[in-house]
């Protein structure tokens, strides 16, 4: 198939892109810049021009920004992975609510209009858009699934950069849904949902500085920054990003995953949990670690909510890797960049 991958650089369409490459697929993928295209064309030496090609579009948030990126013969697949996913913006609306609204529907209207070879569209949305944060992560009576949508409005979304992160992908997936709804494409679509997404980074992208926001607690961890206190955990589930990328690329492959959302999560963790894998795995870092009875970082004693991933192992076939595994492999790859 050939399949154009937005944001090709970012932490989790790394994975996507070798699932891709591995599976026989063509890829056309957008960048914000040459060098980080160079970047990936170098890490990638035996697969011909032919099989990874490079679109330069510089800010999603643009109209009309994937307008000629997206005119490939024959494309056939999109995957739009592209969103903003840090904490660090000084305007939400700016800086994330439009990059993630903007962008999904910028791309479906640029599909629309310039690829109608198109049959399937999959976007990376988020739990974030899940969730119900105003019953708190103790909801324990609740089984979340696809069925839940965030109930988060434009007033709630501005307060903080928290809200402004989790409202931009609750908008952004409601806005792709209502696009299909009314526009009636050429193509179906899948929207794939993950917690907390952890696992390898790849080396060719990556240093301390550049690190993508769900790994940042683990680079936290080995750095010696949470020896007096561990954080709270947060979400306290997550997946890991390889479990994560091959479920993009099945939502792509599989026809009966077309007009569904998939909530992909292997199950719960806590900061706690990462510390205790890292101090059995790697000896070494122990005198950079939180001692074992240092406070935080756990489970709430009032308990937590519950999910429901069935539709993600039954359609799309996901065997989730475990938590060590992920924890390990991400911890020797942030080793090999010298974190
Ligand atoms: P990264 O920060 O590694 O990737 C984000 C990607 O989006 C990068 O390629 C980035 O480009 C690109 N991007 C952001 N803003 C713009 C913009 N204005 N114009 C063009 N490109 C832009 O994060 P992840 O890989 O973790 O995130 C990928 C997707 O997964 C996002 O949609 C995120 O919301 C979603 N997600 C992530 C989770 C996680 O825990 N990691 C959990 C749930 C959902 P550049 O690198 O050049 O800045």
């Amino acid at each position: 198939m050939k399949v154009f991958l937005s944001g090709g650089s970012g932490f989790i369409a790394a994975h996507v892109l070798d699932i891709l490459l591995e599976h026989g697929h063509t890829v056309i993928t957008s960048v914000r810049s040459q060098e980080k295209a160079d970047k990936i064309k170098e890490a990638h030496p035996n697969t011909p021009a032919s099989q990874l090609e490079f679109r330069i579009v510089k800010d999603i948030a643009q109209e009309g920004a994937f307008d000629e990126a997206i005119k490939v013969d024959g494309l056939e697949a999109v995957i739009h992975t592209a969103s903003p996913f840090h904490f660090n913006v000084t305007d939400v609306k700016k800086d994330l609510l439009d990059p993630a609204v903007i962008g999904t529907t910028g791309i479906l209207k640029a599909i629309k209009k310039n690829a109608p070879s198109v049959k399937r569209v999959v976007i990376t949305s988020s739990f974030a858009s899940i969730i119900n944060p105003n019953k708190g992560i103790s909801w324990t009576e609740h089984t979340y699934s696809e069925k839940d949508w965030n109930p988060i409005t434009e007033e709630e979304a501005v307060l903080n950069p928290s809200n402004g992160y989790r409202a931009s992908k609750t908008f952004a997936e409601k806005a792709a849904w209502e696009f299909v709804e009314k526009e009636k494409p050429n193509f179906t679509l899948s929207t794939i949902c993950p917690p907390l997404v952890i696992g390898p980074i790849v080396h060719y992208l990556n240093s301390l500085d550049s690190l993508n926001t769900s790994n940042q607690r683990t680079a936290n961890l080995i750095t010696g920054k949470n020896k007096s206190e561990i954080p709270e955990t947060g979400t306290y589930i997550w997946t890991d990003v390889r479990d994560l990328a091959l479920a993009h690329v099945k939502a792509i492959e599989l026809p009966e995953a077309a007009d569904k959302r998939f909530f992909v999560t292997a199950g719960y963790f806590s900061n706690k949990e990462i510390a205790e894998i890292i101090r059995k795995n790697f000896p070494a870092l122990e005198k950079e670690l939180p001692a074992k009875d240092v406070k935080g970082g756990d489970y709430p004693k009032e308990g937590l909510y519950k999910y429901d991933n069935s539709r993600t192992v039954d359609v799309l076939g996901i065997k989730f890797r475990s938590l060590e595994e992920s924890v390990v492999d991400l911890v020797k790859s942030l080793q090999a960049v010298g974190v």
